[in-house]
């Protein structure tokens, strides 16, 4: 499960698939169709942690989830990154800059919105403690962030 992290990564933000996450107060943002299909087929489903960069802005701490979401049943594979940081105005079309440090559950499904809201809570709270950690606290210097785009693709 971890043999890709930590793993590199950038690409639009596209529009999601209207669940509402931004009115559950977790707003989360889908990278293309492209992009998905461009990570490792065997990478597993779940929800990530890592850091997180829109244009040049600066590096805010991340969860992430990818693959299938069985609360809404969906039928389409996702990457949805949510930024532990409050921004001004929506960054549709912006370039995200991301690295995915590590792994903190599969998916699951949720009996209620709450018992989702709160499980995201406690992943929010997770992916705050890990990145403090002086190891990952070092991938938010990376120059990954900090080169122009298209530079890299990942460290793969
Ligand atoms: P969609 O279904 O289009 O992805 P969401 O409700 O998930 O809609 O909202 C995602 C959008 O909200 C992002 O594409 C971005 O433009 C905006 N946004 C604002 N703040 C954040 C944040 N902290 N993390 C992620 N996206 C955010
Ligand atoms: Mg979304």
């Amino acid at each position: 499960a971890m043999r890709h992290l930590p793993y590199f990564c950038r690409g639009e933000v596209v529009k999601g698939f209207g669940r509402g996450s931004k009115e559950l107060g977790i707003p989360t943002a889908n990278f293309s169709e492209q992009v998905v299909e461009s990570f490792p087929s065997d990478i597993s489903t779940g929800i990530y942690y890592g850091w997180a960069c829109v244009g040049n802005g600066d590096v805010h701490k991340m969860v992430l989830s990818i693959g299938w979401n069985p609360f809404y049943r969906n039928i389409k594979k996702s990457v949805e990154t949510h930024i532990i940081h409050t921004f001004k105005e929506d960054f549709y079309g912006e370039i995200l800059s991301i690295v995915i440090i590590g792994y903190i559950r599969p998916e699951k499904n949720f009996d209620s919105l709450e018992a989702l809201i709160s499980a995201i809570q406690e992943d929010i709270a997770e992916a705050k403690r890990q990145l403090d950690l002086p190891e990952y606290l070092k991938l938010k210097e990376d120059n990954f962030f900090h080169l122009p785009e298209g530079k890299i693709v990942n460290n793969h």
